[in-house]
């Protein structure tokens, strides 16, 4: 609280007064400054510092803090990347794993991490199998180039699965590029984003099940998952566990769980010799404004906890309480459905996204 010559209250908005005099209390009992010292940097010449607060069992706090620099950046994320896996019994060996590769930053990431891992191994390495989306244009684009020439140059096995493919797997009669689009103009414009990802997905579950793979590589890092979390949590709709999560008869596993988005990003520049391009997130993407909030929320988190992940994710996926949730099976599209409690509907026989889609007639019955 903030009080103006001695008593006076001073709102959140206010110009100072030079004639006046200001004192500000810490209401809370905690120690401040104590807490500040944690973070007081470290004169490095280091492009990044990596930090991490620990606390004992004890109740000591720790900040362990690793200056790095673009180098020794690239071999620790992938030191956390084997560790993620190693420890999370993530790849069984030789296992084949199928990984869905737009030609980003995570996804890229993810590819050359799990090869880098698959090399490491020798004999016992993954197979993997990487498969991208044709979009509206992306025979043509830059991205698309950059995911072949990635899977190329890695020995990855890269695999386009055609525009049409969508439209069979949940029978729609028309694009999936379209609807999405036409999606945006209507009330149920904040759907759109869960439409999009709940469609890639399943078609790669169902391009894995031609490939005879059951496990699904998704290239979500610390943020992405951070945020889920967040939401779920003041939502009190479950969400899986992380690193690993099953779903109905696949298994999802997210390798870059524990390596936050600022330190794939010096790996990937490491990797590739170039700053990623940062491309424009898709109309969608910004619209539910609540996912741009939980974003930036995660991202806070992480600023005052640095390596929040490894308490939040570990205690989440004990005490989660659908770490083997009951699935129903989608009538439309075949994906599985977790039973939610919070929201207490009736299960219908078709998911969330087939009944959007139906409701305004795209979908061939
Ligand atoms: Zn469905």
């Amino acid at each position: 609280m903030t009080y103006r010559d001695d008593d006076v209250i001073v709102p959140d908005h206010h110009v100072m007064d030079p004639d006046s005099s200001y004192v500000s209390r810490l209401i809370e009992g905690y120690d401040i400054t104590g807490i500040r010292r944690l973070f007081q940097s470290h004169d490095s010449s280091a492009e990044y510092v990596r930090r991490r607060l620990s606390v004992a069992p004890t109740g000591a706090l720790n900040m362990e803090t690793t200056p790095l620099t673009l180098e020794t950046a690239a071999a620790h994320v992938e030191g956390i990347v084997r560790e993620t896996i190693g420890e999370f019994g993530l790849l069984e060996p030789n296992e084949p794993i199928l990984l869905g590769l737009s030609g980003g930053v995570d996804s890229g990431s993810l590819l050359m991490l799990l090869a880098a891992y698959r090399d490491a191994m020798g004999a016992d390495g993954p197979l993997i199998h990487a498969a991208t989306f044709q979009d509206f244009d992306s025979k043509w684009s830059e991205t698309f180039d950059f995911a072949r020439g990635l899977a190329e140059r890695h020995s990855v096995s890269h695999h386009v699965i055609e525009a049409g493919y969508a439209e069979k797997v949940f029978h729609l009669n028309r694009p999936m590029a379209q609807i999405l689009m036409h999606l945006m103009e209507t009330d149920d414009a904040h759907l759109a984003m869960y439409a999009d990802h709940h469609s890639t997905r399943r078609v790669l579950e169902v391009y894995a099940d031609e490939l005879g793979v059951k496990k699904i590589a998704l290239g979500l890092h610390t943020t992405d998952l951070l945020a889920g979390l967040l939401n779920a949590y003041t939502t009190g709709f479950s969400v899986g566990p992380a690193p690993s999560r099953r779903v109905g008869p696949y298994t999802y596993v997210l390798p870059l769980a524990f390596t936050p988005k600022r330190e794939l990003h010096l790996y990937y520049t490491h990797r590739t010799g170039h700053t990623p391009k940062q491309t424009t997130p898709n109309q969608w993407e910004f619209n539910p404004t609540d996912r741009n909030f939980y974003y930036y929320m995660a991202d806070q988190m992480q600023w005052y906890w640095p390596g929040i992940e490894n308490w939040m994710f570990t205690a989440h996926a004990r005490t989660a309480p659908d770490t083997a949730p009951r699935h129903e099976q989608c009538g439309n599209c075949g994906g599985s459905v977790a039973l939610q409690t919070a929201g207490s509907d009736t299960w219908s026989g078709w998911c969330d996204v087939c009944r959007l889609l139906d409701r305004h007639g795209w979908i061939d019955r």
